[in-house]
């Protein structure tokens, strides 16, 4: 099945006197339960295409659909919702709350999803777990790694339960070896709880740990692998 379906969509920006047209007439689907990389130099538009996957943003033309839904026209109220029901975001630099512990941070998470205090604190313990961070659950981000700190946010992007994880870049600030345990980690999650990730990268080095390849090239996702 097709989670994600992205029709003719273009997207340029203005600088000055100057139009980009960064993304241009882009065609693809991403299967559900799959994890997908999305690959291309820098400035070579992975942000925007990600942005607009979820809702943060929307095409200047073309259309996107998640689970059969058109996302793009939905009213700011509807595209909150569908945020906070299916979609989970990890960003380049983690983006917890410093004065906030792991557990905390994902507390404050999923308060704002509506979950009360029993299903939070199960499932904050489930997703810590899952990390191998729940020793660390009263830790703030300070006590921590860069590594485990990534692997906190990506336990908070997780614990709300989303169809789908957007992840820009979630490695770039790892080194190697942490950088293919939080790989290793979302190819878990597709497999143990059939979430579909998509995540921008351009490090080669995890192509082959992917179901399948997006290639940005000149504004255009290519076909798959
Ligand atoms: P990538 O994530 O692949 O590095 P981006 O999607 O961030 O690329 O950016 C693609 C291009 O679009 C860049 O040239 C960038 O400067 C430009 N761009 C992105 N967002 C904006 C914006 N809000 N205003 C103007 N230009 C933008
Ligand atoms: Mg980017």
């Amino acid at each position: 099945m097709n989670i994600i379906e992205v029709k003719n969509v273009f997207r340029g920006f203005n600088t000055g006197s100057q139009r980009v047209e960064v993304l241009k007439d882009n065609n693809f689907t991403i299967t559900q339960g799959t994890f997908n990389l999305l690959m291309g130099p820098s400035g070579s538009g992975k942000t925007t295409l990600l942005n607009i996957l979820g809702t943060l943003d929307i095409p200047d033309k073309g259309k996107v659909f998640i689970e059969s839904e058109e996302i793009t026209s939905l009213s700011e109220r509807k595209k909150d919702r569908l945020r906070k029901s299916k979609i989970g975001y990890i960003f380049q630099s983690v983006a917890l709350i410093s004065n906030m512990t792991a557990y905390e941070n994902i507390d404050f998470f999923l308060r704002i999803s509506g979950y009360n205090y029993k299903e939070r604190r199960k499932r904050i313990e489930e997703c810590l777990d899952f990390v191998g961070l729940r020793k660390r659950m009263k830790h703030k981000p300070i006590e921590m790694s860069g590594g485990e700190q990534q692997r906190v946010a990506i336990a908070r992007a997780f614990s709300h339960k989303p169809a789908i994880i957007l992840a820009d870049e979630p490695t770039a600030e790892l080194d190697t070896v942490t950088g293919l345990k939080v790989v290793q980690l979302f190819k878990d999650m597709v497999k143990k709880e059939g979430v579909t990730i998509v995540m921008c990268t351009h490090d080669r080095s995890i192509v082959e740990l992917a179901d399948n390849i997006l290639e940005m090239e000149d504004g255009v996702i290519l076909g798959g692998r």
